[in-house]
């Protein structure tokens, strides 16, 4: 074997997936790339700017509010946007086309290896008028890093931006009127391997595509969420795993539980971990507790990041800086609450909720949104969580108003940092 194809010995480094993360980036992405490799000849990059548009001859009627369309999560606008990547010449121009079926090798490799990463986001229609994203950066970012966590092609997280906000500028005003104010639509951004090479390594051919679709909201439950722990049976991430990514091969694999969980009458999986039953995540959502600690401080709680079992939420984040800004320091006569991010137990909630001093819980999330939970099945035992103001705690109801306030553009949040103005068409 010629030694130029070995290794050099500093890359033989326990960092694997570390490392072929940064190649990754400095090979598909040298603009946003921290590495300088001369060596690489660059290719395309993926440039919103090149937006190639050829508009539907078909368009589709708008389902109805409440309509059966509507609640079947199967109706998406009349356009998506697509672009395509290969190893050799790097990414083509995005195209913004019909919706409809595309046409993929039955080698692919997502079919085979799970090659996906997707996002989750939403398009809303003001009580001003306007259409806000929220955030949008977060996700565009935190989809670059489940990119490269599934060893597909790197990107411009801001170009990413452009084209969803594109998609959102064409198809906007026809499937979310002005005469809508308070409803969305929901945003999926997905990557995919499409190389046809049936080996088992990373893609050389991908696909990034992105479509809106009419979805009905779902975080006015009556009664609030009711949640089933986790069992031994079943664990959603574990350290060194990737449930920090947003790769379908998280969600896959649960279907089964969260299944059950839906046979048996709960709305999501509690997501515990280990034999302390540490506690991470409610279904796709980020969970919180308010709690009162047994010193008598009132405490808003939620898993840390540290050992990457929990996904980043921007909903999770969003609570967490505006519960930081505002309800540290008391907010609308709420007594004030410490926030805090660590590892906490189901036995804590458990003895919070037998000491009276379980205060309220909530699922924090794009989909669900702020969804309060009103019960818990951990193990044989059912726990009620307190719902102070009818359907919602008293902290849980602030929270979802401002973050509320701001996608929907209300009085007092017009120009607020958080909502991105889409221009429509
Ligand atoms: C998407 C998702 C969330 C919520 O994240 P948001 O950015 O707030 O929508 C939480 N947990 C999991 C596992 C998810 O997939």
């Amino acid at each position: 074997m010629a030694p130029s194809a070995l290794p050099a010995e500093q890359e033989t480094v326990a960092e694997l997936t570390n490392n072929g993360i940064e190649l990754n980036v400095s090979k598909t992405a040298p603009s946003i790339s921290k590495a300088v490799t001369p060596e690489v000849p660059q290719l395309a990059e993926l440039d919103a700017s090149r937006l190639e548009v050829n508009l539907t001859t078909s368009p589709r009627p708008v389902p109805g509010i409440g309509s059966p369309e509507m609640a079947s999560q199967k109706t998406c606008t009349d356009h998506m946007i697509t672009a395509t990547w290969t190893a050799e010449s790097g990414w083509g121009a995005p195209q913004l086309k019909p919706y409809g079926p595309f046409s993929l090798m039955p080698t692919s490799s997502v079919l085979h290896y799970a090659t996906e990463c997707f996002e989750g986001m939403k398009l809303y229609r003001g009580y001003d008028g306007k259409l806000r994203l929220f955030r949008p950066n977060l996700n565009c970012n935190r989809m670059l890093m489940s990119t490269n966590r599934i060893a597909l092609p790197a990107f411009p997280p801001t170009e990413l931006q452009k084209l969803i906000m594109a998609l959102c500028a064409q198809d906007g005003a026809k499937w979310l009127p002005k005469d809508r104010p308070g409803h969305f639509l929901y945003i999926r951004p997905t990557m995919i391997g499409t190389d046809s090479a049936l080996g088992v390594q990373r893609p050389t051919e991908a696909m990034l595509f992105i479509l809106l679709t009419c979805f009905a909201p779902m975080d006015d439950i009556p009664g609030g969420m009711r949640l089933l722990a986790s069992q031994d049976d079943m664990i959603r991430a574990w350290p060194g795993g990737f449930g920090y990514a947003k790769v379908g091969a998280n969600y896959g694999p649960s279907l089964v539980a969260q299944g059950e969980a839906r046979r048996l009458g709960y709305h999501q999986i509690l997501w515990l971990f280990g034999e302390e039953c540490v506690v991470t995540e409610a279904g796709a959502s980020n969970f919180f507790v308010v709690w009162r600690t047994r010193e008598g401080a009132l405490q808003l709680v939620t898993a840390d990041l540290k050992e990457r079992i929990v996904l980043d939420g921007v909903t999770r984040r969003s609570v967490l800086e505006f519960a930081r800004e505002k309800l540290t320091q008391g907010y609308k006569g709420l007594e004030k609450v410490e926030v805090v991010e660590r590892r906490f137990v189901m036995q804590e909630v458990v003895e919070a909720a037998e000491e009276g001093r379980l205060v309220e819980a909530f699922g924090a999330g794009t989909a669900w949104f702020i969804a309060p939970v009103g019960h818990v099945h951990f193990r044989g035992r059912d726990f009620e969580v307190p719902m102070v103001e009818g359907e919602c705690g008293r902290y849980t109801k602030v929270v979802k108003e401002a973050l509320r306030g701001v996608m929907y553009g209300e009085k007092g949040y017009e120009g607020h940092e958080w909502g991105v103005v889409v221009e429509e068409k």
